[in-house]
């Protein structure tokens, strides 16, 4: 035992002479699922979005080189990462405020939504959600219609469908709100001057909600550019629960973690962080939402139920087909070509998450998106590139589930 941890002692001190002081990005070997848990568990930030069994990035902090150790896994350092604190003051945006040629504030993205809403009044509507921990609105857009001039005259008027879409949930993200805001930009402008695109609003209630998360993400503005979770106060000197593990399906099982301090935390019951609830009672309110996603970052991913299971979901043939149109759809368009699976068995078993639980209450085709490039971090030049390929995705998407 002594031995034992005098080894331990010395790989410790082995360890911080090869790792220096500053922030590093740290991959680390996650040969099964026992080593995807203790991932899931261990108090280092995550710097891929899920746990993903063959390796997972991690964020190693100044002192943290223990807690890498405990891992007991084998690691290489991937690259040194620069200070995540005040952000905003070091790599602020310009003057202009163009989603699609830079990230913005909460409130600048809101504004956005606002120009939409004051400009087509008759179009676009909006219902606070929900309060965040810190108090902040938590909004829901809704775009619908207009009645095309010619449907007046078919004998039976089209169906249509309910369709919501999140973004911001974890804070880090910034290219997830940016996708959406084009999304519901050009479903607005298109059907405007095109038929199609007018027939395509009127059969759609397209709900989305810009930003999940705006305590988390205000925060990586103000104080941590990799910070995931939301604000909530733990009680114990650690901060933020996983949103996006506190859903009642499947909620406490793995690739989520009892660890308050743990990226993946999950909350201390199903739904108990207000920026869950909001979008849980946003889906009950609608009622059988046809379709739902969820956008991330990052690793060009296209995921459906189960996350929680690596047992099939009831309509997985579905799921895939329609996860098909998605994915072909956007590498038809000149974008990337995105891996589609089940998230479970694509990445790793992930609990709680906000698509299973849409999908097994309303048997809504249910997706989380995980978005362009290798890094959350993702260059400016990206954000239009990877708009317009979940524009063509969303749009294939959409008509297949009509
Ligand atoms: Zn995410």
């Amino acid at each position: 035992m002594k031995r034992a941890f005098f080894s331990f002692v010395l790989l410790a001190f082995a360890a911080s002479a090869v790792l220096g002081s500053g922030w590093k990005r740290i991959r680390v070997a996650v040969p099964d699922a026992a080593a995807a848990q203790r991932v899931s568990d261990c108090s280092l930030g995550l710097y891929s979005d899920f746990v993903t069994l063959g390796t997972t990035d991690l964020i190693l902090g100044p002192g943290q080189e223990g807690e890498l150790l405990r891992l007991m896994l084998p690691w290489v350092v991937v690259s040194e990462l620069p200070d995540p604190k005040d952000w905003a003051s070091r790599y602020g945006g310009g003057a202009e405020d163009d989603y699609r040629t830079q990230y913005l504030r909460y409130d600048q993205i809101i504004a956005q939504y606002e120009v939409w809403r004051t400009q087509n009044p008759t179009r676009v509507s909006r219902q606070q959600i929900g309060t965040s921990i810190q108090g902040r609105p938590i909004w829901a857009y809704l775009l619908h219609g207009p009645r095309p001039p010619q449907i007046r005259v078919l004998p039976t008027l089209p169906s249509t469908i309910k369709v919501i879409l999140t973004a911001g949930v974890h804070a880090r993200e910034w290219i997830s709100p940016p996708v959406q805001m084009y999304i519901f930009e050009q479903l607005l402008e298109r059907s405007k001057v095109d038929y199609e695109y007018a027939v395509l609003s009127y059969r759609t209630y397209l709900y989305v909600v810009p930003v999940q998360n705006p305590d988390g993400y205000e925060y990586t503005w103000t104080n941590n550019r990799y910070w995931r979770k939301n604000r909530r106060n733990n009680g114990n000197g650690t901060y933020g629960v996983d949103v996006n593990r506190n859903y009642a399906k499947g909620w406490g099982g793995q690739g989520s973690s009892g660890n308050t301090g743990a990226d993946t935390y999950r909350g201390t019951a199903p739904f108990s962080e207000p920026e869950a609830v909001a979008v849980r009672d946003l889906a009950i309110a609608v009622g059988n939402a046809r379709g739902f996603v969820d956008y991330h970052s990052y690793g060009e991913l296209v995921l459906y139920p189960w996350g929680y299971t690596t047992a099939s979901a009831p309509d997985s043939g579905w799921l895939h087909t329609v996860g098909l149109a998605y994915r072909n759809a956007m590498t038809a368009s000149g974008g990337h070509t995105y891996t589609l699976g089940q998230t479970s068995t694509t990445l790793y078993v992930a609990s709680g998450v906000s698509n299973d639980w849409l999908y097994d209450q309303f048997r809504t085709a249910a997706y989380a998106v995980e978005l362009r490039g290798t890094d959350f971090v993702l260059p400016t030049s990206q954000i239009l590139p990877t708009c317009e390929e979940n524009w063509a995705g969303f749009d294939a998407w959409l008509r297949s589930i009509l």
